[in-house]
């Protein structure tokens, strides 16, 4: 396993982390087995949605004794009246079903995520509202030990990250998302499903987003990465063909300030298939011939795909690129943090000899030369 600090956080998470909606209304033994597997791979961090009350009673059993090796992400206002999600910002059932997520993990939940804040009203119920105190407070009680939030609208995001008042995202990330111009909502096209027609290159509000947190230091974990099975079935497939698993795991991954996909995972079979990204080349998680083969209006702009790679004189371009994308944010206010990952990086755009290589197989007409200039510029 490999694993990321999540933006200003002190704890390194696993890169893949388990999704644990699909274990709802399956037996203990089965959550169980996909736990052990997951903490075998050195899974440390998991998303504890919302269902039926059982499966988080199972998950909390399964995990035992190591419920404080693993980072819970738990959602405040959520809730399953009836067996059924649903979102919640009425406080009495916002606090009746978070304190009882509570009770079930120990006391404490790591990463308190303010649940589902996609739309103006979302934003207006939880900050124009006691829902924001509540969780403010129970932090300051020790009972979270950070606020996080979910979302699948960047506008939105974006405000809510304006705020300060998180510390780190849950965000629906996969190419068909982030090809979707950022007025239309990704849960309008779930059954209808993603007309190619629609893609124009990565959506620049989705772009800002992820540089955004990435300049404020707020880490991401993934949901959606396969866009509910869309992506990688070949009757629904936006693209050309299907992508891979390992394709849309590296995608996320690739994205600036992402520091875990969570994946949904049900059985002990599913975690290990899952985990085989971890050895694949980089050839088998490329996913810049199914991007390149869309409609593209921002011809130039970096995907951060590694497909230019290899240079001769091991540059890690992509790493180059995101972090230059970040910079150019706000040229005069270069932040350090941006600064001092580019100046850890064992070569940098200074190095570059211009021999051209890169940008003859970059798919994205990324001026790479000019690009590295810059970032040597900017940021040494
Ligand atoms: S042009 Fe520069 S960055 Fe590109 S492969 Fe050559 S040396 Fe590396
Ligand atoms: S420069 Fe082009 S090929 Fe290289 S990572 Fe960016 S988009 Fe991919």
């Amino acid at each position: 396993m490999n694993y990321r600090k999540l933006g200003k956080l002190d704890e390194q998470v696993s890169i893949i982390g388990l999704g644990c909606e699909h274990l709802d209304r399956k037996p203990y033994e089965q959550a169980k087995e996909t736990i052990d597997k997951a903490l075998e791979y050195g899974v440390n961090i998991m998303d504890v949605f919302m269902p039926g009350k059982e499966v988080r009673e199972n998950i909390a059993k399964a995990l035992g004794k190591n419920r404080n090796k693993v980072m819970i992400q738990g959602h405040i206002g959520a809730s399953d009246i009836n067996q059924q999600y649903d979102i919640s910002r009425d406080m009495p059932t916002v606090k009746r079903f978070f304190e009882d997520l509570l009770r079930i993990f120990g006391g404490y939940i790591d990463y308190g995520m303010m649940f589902f804040i996609d739309s103006e009203e979302d934003y207006k119920n939880v900050f124009d509202t006691g829902f924001v105190t509540y969780v403010q407070n129970l932090k300051k009680g020790g009972y979270i030990k950070h606020i996080g939030f979910s979302s699948h609208n960047p506008v939105t995001a974006i405000k809510v990250v304006n705020t300060g008042v998180p510390e780190m995202l849950m965000f629906s990330i996969n190419p068909a998302f982030d090809m979707l111009p950022s007025d239309r909502y990704v849960f309008d096209h779930f059954e209808k499903g993603f007309g190619s027609e629609m893609f124009r290159g990565i959506d620049p509000v989705h772009a800002e987003l992820y540089k955004l947190c990435t300049q404020k230091q707020i880490g991401i974990t993934v949901m959606k990465t396969l866009g509910a099975g869309k992506l990688i079935s070949k009757e629904f497939t936006p693209f050309v063909k299907p992508l891979t698993v390992p394709q849309c795991i590296h995608y996320a991954l690739s994205r600036p300030a992402v520091g875990s996909v969570m994946l949904g995972c049900k059985t002990a079979e599913e975690v290990s298939n899952a985990m085989a990204y971890l050895e694949m080349s980089e050839e088998e998680k490329d996913y810049s011939e199914i991007l390149g083969s869309v409609r593209n209006d921002f011809k130039g702009s970096c995907v951060y795909c590694s497909h230019c790679q290899p240079c001769p004189v091991e540059i890690d371009i992509a790493t180059v690129n995101k972090y230059l994308d970040i910079a150019l944010l706000d040229e005069k206010a270069v932040p350090p943090s941006i600064k001092s990952h580019y100046s850890s990086l064992a070569h940098k755009g200074g190095e570059c000899i211009a021999c051209g290589s890169c940008e003859s197989r970059c798919p994205f007409g990324v001026p790479i030369i000019e690009n590295m200039a810059k970032a040597e510029r900017l940021m040494s």
